[in-house]
């Protein structure tokens, strides 16, 4: 069989690449997966309760380019949702990132208002603060407060989720939920925030629907390879297993989730919980509150963060340290050589994209091919 575009992974930087091939090159594309679903981990689905779960944890859109908002949106139509997330600190509800109101929470209202001040005059209103900056302040009491959200958000969450300390992961892992000096209790600040009204699948069949695009489940790369002849080939897979390991693994973490349904209307305050000092799961996600579903259940899923195993589990977060960079430059460097394949995606990148991040990351490749 020959085709123009061979997508490998119906993941959202596989869509997005077929997406455009298709409608702005005209050129026919076969996507596959191998998987029994479309969407990679941005999968959802409607439950019986009328309530949409997202498979692979909780999926939040959010983007500053409005070129990406605008062209998701011809697919979607969005339910403007800004997430908030509430962490559980020595068993008190506090907002996530760890804000001015977090200080007021944990804290007698003059220590906090002290801690507020130094914040303020030391690094400004509306700073974005990564702890592992924080900590390296020499005043005593930011000093304090440092250490406080250190061990109290950050070590054992991160520990849970990762297996490792903060310090022993690339810095951008803890900086992306860095200290906020602001009264702001949303998760995130950008221009766009949202989730497809109709749930992700469904914006996913919409930009897969075009008459030169064809999707094949249930399929993986190895088991066509030999009998297919392609222009370009895309490969959103674990860019280590294209070059079958010929520097060794590469380490990922991967997410044990556990669904759980109550006949209750609710089951905490907020969209999603943090735990990160109790349990093994590192929190908790309600899916009514994303699409604001009305049910007299309600849905909920935890996560048990673990170590990848081929076949066991599913490639979920790329771990990055210098060690781990260096082995994946070396498959970098093997891509380099080849001219018509492309590596793409949180796993063909070995990066920690968003979705925003992803969608950057194909529309770049797009524009270099096209
Ligand atoms: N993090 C943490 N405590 C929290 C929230 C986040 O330690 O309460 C750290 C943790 O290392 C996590 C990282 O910040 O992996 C990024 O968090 P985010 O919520 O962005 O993770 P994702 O939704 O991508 O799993």
């Amino acid at each position: 069989m020959k085709v123009q575009n061979l997508v490998v992974g119906c993941g959202l930087s596989g869509i997005v690449i077929a997406n455009r091939i298709a409608k702005e090159l005209n050129q026919e594309v076969l996507i596959i997966d191998s998987k029994n679903h479309i969407g990679g981990t941005c999968y959802d689905y409607k439950d019986d309760s009328g309530i949409t779960v997202h498979q692979y944890g909780p999926h939040i859109f959010r983007t500053n380019s409005k070129e990406i908002w605008h062209y998701l949106s011809e697919y979607t139509e969005w339910y403007p949702f800004m997430h908030r997330v509430l962490g559980i600190i020595d068993g008190i509800e506090v907002p996530i990132p760890f804000n001015l109101n977090s200080l007021y929470k944990v804290f007698s209202p003059q220590l906090a208002q002290k801690l507020e001040i130094k914040l303020i005059e030391k690094f400004g209103f509306n700073k974005k603060i990564p702890i592992l900056e924080l900590r390296k302040t020499d005043d005593k009491d930011l000093n304090f407060l440092a250490e406080y959200i250190y061990e109290k958000v950050f070590l054992g969450y991160t520990i849970k989720q990762w297996n490792y300390t903060p310090e022993q992961l690339d810095p951008s892992v803890t900086g992306s939920v860095p200290v906020y000096i602001s009264r702001d209790d949303r998760y995130f600040q950008e221009k766009y925030q949202g989730i497809p009204k109709a749930g992700y699948t469904k914006m996913f069949e919409q930009m897969l629907n075009y008459p030169n695009i064809r999707v094949r489940l249930n399929t993986s790369y190895k088991d066509i390879k030999d009998s297919i002849e392609f222009d370009r080939l895309f490969y959103t897979g674990a860019i280590e297993e294209f070059f079958e390991y010929k520097y060794g693994k590469l380490p990922y973490r991967s997410l044990n989730i556990k669904f759980e349904k109550y006949h209750q209307k609710k089951f905490q305050n907020a969209p999603v919980v943090n735990y990160p000092e109790n349990y093994d799961f590192t929190r908790i996600a309600e899916y009514k509150y994303f699409l604001n579903e009305k049910s007299e259940d309600t849905i909920l899923s935890l996560e048990y963060p673990e170590e990848f195993e081929q076949g066991k589990n599913d490639r979920i977060y790329p771990i990055l340290n210098p060690e781990n960079q260096e082995k994946y430059n070396k498959y970098l460097g093997e891509a380099q050589k080849l001219n018509n394949v492309y590596f793409l995606g949180r796993l063909g990148a070995y990066r920690y994209y968003d979705m925003n991040r992803t969608i950057a990351n194909a529309f770049e490749l797009f524009n270099e091919i096209k």
